[in-house]
């Protein structure tokens, strides 16, 4: 695989800085039952990182501790870490939010029968991939059999009462096939719920429509075809200085799983730690007594996959009734 940093680095982004720190986004590990072409982890099944369950327990004494209002788990499919389910029982019971970046296809995984029984009990919001409502679009970009997979996982969910029940969010992420900018936010999710609702019988809460990041497999697939400027340029004539303040790294940091800090998961993925005190690399231990609103953002290139157009993150579109 192509490395994209050397590249990115080069790009010029404007100096952001942190505000209050109100999300903690863990990745407890790259295996995943899926390979998909965009992952910007770069996960499979034969990924062996994993969060062992002393960083486990490090994350909920810092959610305590820090009164962290959303702890948002991801990975790799996060469900595979044996101490996936320890980490949203602890992060509930202390009162915190608890989202899971699901991938649908690990509700039908040996294991997992109970998974989605599990979520719903515990009031976790999921996040589903579901790149296009349509299965050819999707079968490219996540591999064979995924979107039955994927439509069996939502159906079993709403049977549970999510995307019904006010306590159960069930929300979809899309993200273009190729190098090119999401459309509109609001006017997908509309085609969204008419499809897969006449269709399949199934209902969500929102749709969080994400840039592709020029990062891990989709970035080295670009510099490949030659279309990395190509993408790049086209992020940064989309660029929007009214973005910077909604970017996602403002108000949350992401850990591996190892229990080191980054500003966000792209950087994480990157290697691009968060730095404070002449480049000593940060643990989450070293926070646990210690904010660090204020601290200047590692930026690069990759940073326009968030400030371009409607503008990309976590939660989706920052401005849903731009374009
Ligand atoms: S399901 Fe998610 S984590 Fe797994 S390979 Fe696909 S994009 Fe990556
Ligand atoms: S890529 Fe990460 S650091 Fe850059 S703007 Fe987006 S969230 Fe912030």
């Amino acid at each position: 695989m192509r490395d994209t940093l050397f590249l990115l680095d080069k790009i010029r982004f404007p100096a952001i800085r942190r505000a209050k720190l109100e999300t903690l986004q863990v990745n407890v590990g790259y295996r995943c039952n899926q390979s998909c072409f965009h992952c910007h982890v770069n996960a499979g099944p034969n990924r062996t990182e994993e969060m062992p369950g002393a960083v486990a327990d490090l994350v909920l004494d810092f959610v305590k501790r820090r009164r962290i209002k959303t702890l948002d788990i991801t990975g790799g499919a996060p469900e595979l870490n044996a101490h996936f389910r320890r980490l949203v029982r602890g992060a509930r019971a202390l009162g915190a939010k608890v989202m899971d970046r699901c991938n649908l296809t690990i509700l039908e995984q040996p294991g997992q029968d109970d998974l989605a029984v599990f979520l719903a009990e515990q009031q976790a919001e999921v996040v589903a991939s579901m790149p296009c409502y349509l299965q050819d679009n999707v079968e490219r970009q996540r591999g064979k059999g995924v979107f039955a997979g994927s439509i069996r996982g939502l159906q079993k969910l709403n049977a549970l009462g999510y995307g019904r029940d006010p306590a159960l969010v069930l929300n979809l992420v899309y993200n273009p096939q190729g190098p090119s900018l999401p459309p509109a936010q609001a006017a997908l999710e509309a085609d969204y719920k008419r499809v897969l609702g006449e269709s399949y019988g199934i209902v969500f809460n929102k749709l969080f429509v994400l840039a592709n990041m020029p990062i891990q497999r989709f970035g080295s697939t670009l510099v490949s075809k030659g279309e990395f400027d190509g993408y790049l340029g086209l992020l940064q004539d989309a660029h929007l200085d009214a973005n910077l303040d909604g970017v996602m790294c403002r108000n949350l940091i992401s850990v591996d799983w190892q229990g080191y800090v980054y500003d966000c998961d792209f950087n994480q993925m990157l290697g691009l730690p968060l730095l404070r005190d002449a480049d000593k690399r940060v643990h989450l231990s070293d926070l646990l007594d210690d904010d660090i609103d204020g601290n200047p953002i590692r930026v690069a290139g990759h940073c326009y996959g968030c400030t371009a157009g409607q503008g990309s993150s976590c939660g989706g579109a920052l401005k849903e009734a731009a374009e």
